[in-house]
């Protein structure tokens, strides 16, 4: 629609990178949709902040997992008139700290399920409303990864690692599938950042600092900033390019 801004979409914003990423994307100037989960009241509260700098937010509750969700969140972002110019894949989660021997397939599956097939549907729906070979106009995908891809995590969750590797993986090849069709795909990979993730893996960071070179753990903001780089239009000649924001880890 003339005259609107466009949308970014991030997933997983109700918290975390993914809202520190909103927040840094509506500052931009751009419309924000944020997904969430389960915290409709974080996401809500999220909104109302980000429309009282002037920006249309959109709170879109689906399972990044679930295909007959995230069809159904794209379908309400269409309806809500304007153009997708960018889609952050946020949304992640980890398990408890532990051992390959100490864990089950229903983990891994999940685990996967939200870190890479979420990734991929989301995507999927994205190139199809934003690639000059759908009538689209182009966009910006971003896509998290993690260090722990290189690192790999032995002891705390090589399964986590291991579906950060895919989404490495998978962010390379789609760079390469899209650009022609004026799409440019980019990963970030945070080192260790304060947010809630962490609780989920019961993983005691006390002295986490003291390993990282700049001897501190880092800030939802200081990722959101080059999620926003990477999707604004400064970052025209990089594609398929995985940015390391890790303290020098
Ligand atoms: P977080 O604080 O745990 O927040 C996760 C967000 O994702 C929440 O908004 C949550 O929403 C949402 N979410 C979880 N499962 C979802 C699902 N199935 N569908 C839709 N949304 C879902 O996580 P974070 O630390 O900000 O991490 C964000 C991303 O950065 C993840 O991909 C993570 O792997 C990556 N990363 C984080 C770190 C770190 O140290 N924090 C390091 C490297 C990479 P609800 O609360 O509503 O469920």
């Amino acid at each position: 629609m003339p005259g609107m801004p466009d949308w970014i979409l991030i997933t997983g914003s109700s918290r975390g990178i993914g809202a520190a990423t909103a927040w840094r994307c509506a500052q931009a100037g751009w419309d924000v949709a944020l997904n969430f989960a389960r915290d409709a009241a974080a996401a809500q509260a999220l909104a109302a902040r980000i429309e009282q700098l002037g920006r249309r937010a959109l709170v879109l509750q689906a399972d990044v997992a679930d295909e007959a969700q995230v069809a159904a969140m794209f379908e309400r972002l269409d309806a809500a008139g304007g153009r997708l110019a960018g889609l952050v894949n946020n949304a992640g989660i980890v398990a408890p700290a532990g051992r390959l021997e100490t864990m089950t397939t229903a983990r891994w599956r999940r685990v996967f399920d939200v870190n890479v097939i979420g990734t991929l549907l989301c995507c999927q729906h994205a190139a199809r409303r934003m690639s000059t070979r759908h009538g689209g106009a182009g966009g910006a995908i971003v896509n998290l990864s993690s260090r722990a891809a290189e690192f790999g995590s032995a002891g705390i969750y090589v399964d986590y690692a291991a579906s950060k590797g895919a989404v490495d993986t998978l962010t390379k090849g789609l760079a390469r599938e899209l650009i022609g069709e004026g799409i440019r795909v980019n990963g970030v990979r945070p080192g260790i950042i304060e947010t809630d993730i962490h609780a989920d893996s019961g993983l005691d960071l006390h002295d986490a600092a003291s390993t990282i070179p700049i001897q501190r753990l880092g800030r939802p903001e200081e990722i959101a900033e080059a999620i926003a780089w990477l999707l604004s239009d400064a970052a025209s000649y990089t594609v398929g390019a995985m940015l390391d924001v890790a303290g020098g880890r």
